[in-house]
């Protein structure tokens, strides 16, 4: 049987209303003795619901399952931003993915990026990082790939992916050093993300569709016997996110009407939607064509949109053998 112990850690994040307040993250460990140790994360952006739901769920399953080796279940690694379901931490607005950035540590957020980095990341060999697209973006369920120079451990990569078991695998090259995954991948730490819905909202298909791809990164890492019985899939196609032409920004401001849905394939060039101005109707509608042909792998959830606001991304579909070619 597995030894369970809370890890949990406390960091100040005081506001207007309360000078001296506590946020405490919450961490459990499951000991099965000899073998690697493994974190799985959610909730560096408060409002990703399904990774935080999924890892939630591993927390009552996992000390019954697991076979060998640690596990670290951090459900919601912004905790403050968690409860007030926002991306940004509310005290400071500091965003925990771009907050690995070393002493000194001002505010919330930074002291939650260096109490991972001084508590966990040296004691992991590998960890699974779960976003989504937050309340302004929806993803077709992804895992997610980022490169951060000649790191020896990115040819586990693939196979990790394939063992998440998401139809998709989303690439990009790591320009934040700030982030979590850079944070790691500095430490020597194998770390996969993914995204996974998103829209304000969540269901529990996505939800146990994350839970067996966290339960299958722990099988091909040697930590459960084998995955869960799940459909066959095949190998997941990849999608380069990093060349700004499979981005589509809003030049101005509209409310956004997409004639596109996630994961429909569309040639360079389509209409995937219109800019509309529905309180100036003098105004000319925009069209918006798809920067490149591909597959459509996010898409904005909120109507209303801004200048520079990411509208749609898009990227062909290649085999995720080709995934050394894009390095
Ligand atoms: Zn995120």
């Amino acid at each position: 049987m597995a030894k369970i112990s809370r890890e949990d850690f406390t960091c100040v994040a005081a506001t207007n209303a309360s000078a001296y307040r506590h946020v405490t993250v919450p961490v459990l460990k499951i000991d099965a003795g000899p073998g690697p140790a493994v974190a799985l994360l959610a909730g560096v952006h408060g409002d990703e619901w399904e990774g935080q739901a999924a890892i939630l769920q591993l927390w009552q399953l996992l000390p019954g399952i697991l076979q060998r080796g640690t596990v670290y279940l951090l459900p919601a690694a912004n905790a403050e931003a968690s409860l007030a379901g926002t991306r940004l931490s509310p005290s400071d607005d500091g965003n925990l993915n771009r907050a690995f950035l070393g002493a000194p540590v001002r505010g919330y957020t930074e002291s939650v990026a260096a109490a991972l980095q001084a508590r966990l990341l040296p004691r992991i060999q590998a960890m699974v990082d779960v976003h989504s697209g937050g309340a302004s973006l929806r993803y077709l369920p992804s895992s997610v790939i980022t490169r951060y120079g000649d790191d020896a451990l990115d040819a586990r990569l693939p196979a990790l992916a394939r063992a998440f078991g998401l139809p998709q695998c989303v690439f990009f090259r790591g320009t934040e050093s700030g982030s979590l995954p850079a944070a790691a991948s500095r430490l020597g730490v194998l770390r996969l993300s993914a995204e996974i819905g998103g829209g304000r909202e969540t269901s529990l298909a996505l939800v146990q569709r994350c839970r067996d791809g966290l339960l299958g990164c722990l099988a091909e890492l040697g930590l459960l016997p084998a995955a869960p019985p799940r459909q066959a899939s095949a190998s997941p196609s990849l999608h380069d996110l990093h060349p700004s032409v499979a981005t589509l920004r809003a030049r101005e401001r509209g409310v956004f009407v997409p004639a596109v849905e996630l994961g429909q394939t569309v040639i360079a060039g389509q209409h995937i939607g219109q800019l509309i101005e529905p309180a100036r109707p003098d105004q000319p509608v925009r069209d918006l064509a798809s920067p490149q042909a591909g597959t459509v792998v996010c898409l904005r959830a909120i109507a209303r949109s801004d200048d520079g606001d990411c509208l749609l991304q898009v990227a062909p579909a290649l085999p995720l053998d080709s995934l050394a070619s894009l390095y």
